[in-house]
């Protein structure tokens, strides 16, 4: 997620200090723990060794990454990665960033919330996908530099455009909840992914909470090209409801009182942002939801 509208977000409240790492709840089935090997492999001194981890799950996946570069931020060269599964003339695309952000003592954040968990949980879903009949190829994307102004994605829609886009899903915090989070500021043209999503919701008796107002990621460079984009992501219900007050109530309104912080906040960006975070059960959730929304989306859209 964006820093930027979410310091905005928290104005008001006074400085925070990031959450102290909770008692880990790891998830007791030995089945899920190479998800969470997984992830702590993004946890790296340096963004050369962290794009290497990026590319090694993509690979062990049985997956033939390629990198795309690009120009990014203070003249460092961004590096996406993507690889496609399928074929056809209309593509839906699967996408996360996998970049992490810099700690004001210079160290790099683990960045496992925020969100090498999305980045495990759509690459699984890929394995799932990959054994589907499917009208539309499907295309995972890790994006780069996300945190210094969604600079990778809005590389690749620069690159490539979007004329051959049917619909994008962006992942963006999903380390730890069984409750699905979701954007609804993505205008009219997603309305058929919107639609999937909540058949999706109810298909899986999944819990999803929509957000008129919702944090900004990628999702943001998709909607202004004018693809039709959800953003989602999870967190436990506390969470998510208080992060849905924190971005469409008023202050001290009828939102949250002066001073609260919802978790997720004082997790992201921060040295908080760590394994002790991470559920793995989560993951396989998001993984087996991503998979079920490709297969709806790909169902459903209109083919052009
Ligand atoms: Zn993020």
């Amino acid at each position: 997620m964006h820093r930027l509208l979410i310091a905005l977000a928290m104005l008001g409240a006074a400085a925070f200090a990031p959450a102290a790492a909770q008692t880990p709840t790891p998830s007791p089935d030995p089945a899920l723990a190479p998800l969470r090997e997984a992830v702590a492999s993004f946890v790296q001194p340096d963004t050369d060794a962290r794009h290497a981890a990026a590319l090694q799950v993509v690979r062990a996946a049985g997956f033939t990454p390629t990198v795309e570069t690009f120009a990014g931020a203070q003249g460092e060269q961004g590096r996406n990665i993507v690889f496609t599964i399928g074929g056809g003339a209309r593509e839906i695309l699967l996408v996360a960033h996998y970049d992490t952000v810099r700690l004001p003592d210079g160290t790099w954040s683990q960045g496992v919330v925020d969100n090498a968990a999305s980045v495990v949980a759509i690459v699984e879903a890929a394995k799932v996908l990959k054994r589907a009949r499917l009208r539309h190829r499907i295309r995972v994307i890790l994006f780069d530099q996300e945190e210094r102004g969604l600079l990778g994605a809005k590389a690749w829609i620069a690159a490539h455009g979007i004329a051959k886009v049917a619909a994008v899903v962006n992942s963006d915090v999903a380390g730890y909840g069984d409750v699905l989070m979701y954007g609804l500021n993505n205008g009219a043209a997603s309305a058929p992914v919107v639609r999937a999503l909540r058949a999706t919701c109810a298909a899986q008796a999944q819990e999803c909470v929509g957000y008129p107002a919702y944090p900004p990621s990628d999702d943001r460079a998709f909607i202004a090209a004018g693809a039709p984009t959800v953003s989602v992501g999870f967190q436990d219900g506390v969470g998510v409801h208080q992060m849905w007050l924190a971005f469409n109530t008023q202050k001290g309104g009828s939102g949250l009182a002066e001073g609260v912080v919802p978790e997720v906040f004082r997790t992201i960006h921060t040295a908080g942002d760590r394994m002790e975070k991470i559920d793995p059960a989560t993951i396989a959730r998001a993984a087996a939801f991503h998979a079920a929304l490709v297969r709806e989306i790909d169902r459903t859209v209109r083919r052009r």
